[in-house]
């Protein structure tokens, strides 16, 4: 399993340090990759995907939540091929039936049914494209963990 961990330098310092310290002891067992997105590069979101995508399971981890190790484990062991720990508050997407990308897997036998994605979109529409394609070559809904989440904003 490879951890992506794209950051937005210069935006939210404050939040984003507490994604910086969750990640120390996630760094201690897994790889994390690193993804430097400048701001107003909305692009190099997608890019990074593409560049970690079809090569193991994929556990993406937003610059603006704080995941306890004990989610990230819990997503790592799971043999669900989509997981995901929604920030909360909508039905659907309690219901796995919508997803952000914020702390999410995405197993690599999903990836490779579908080579061609992630479709270059921005930031703000990469979830939605993604994971419409990912349900349906999988036929599941996400499978939706509850275990401690911290996130600091909608951005
Ligand atoms: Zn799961």
């Amino acid at each position: 399993m490879i951890v992506l961990h794209c950051y937005v330098p210069g935006v939210r310092e404050d939040d984003q340090a507490k994604c910086w310290e969750a990640l120390v002891p996630v760094r201690a067992r897994w790889p994390v990759l690193d993804v430097e997105v400048p701001p107003g590069a909305d692009l190099g979101y997608a890019w990074a995907f593409r560049r970690a995508w079809g090569k193991d399971t994929l556990l993406n981890i937003e610059h603006d939540v704080a995941p306890s190790v004990e989610l990230v484990e819990a997503l790592a062991l799971c043999p669900e091929p989509l997981c995901t720990r929604p920030p909360g508050g909508s039905p659907a997407q309690d219901a796995g039936q919508v997803c952000w990308l914020g702390c999410t897997k995405i197993a690599l036998g999903v990836q490779l049914a579908v080579p061609w994605a992630p479709i270059l979109r921005p930031w703000g529409q990469l979830d939605v494209d993604l994971t419409a394609t990912l349900q349906q070559a999988s036929g599941r809904y996400w499978h939706v963990h509850k275990e401690p989440l911290e996130h600091y904003h909608h951005a």
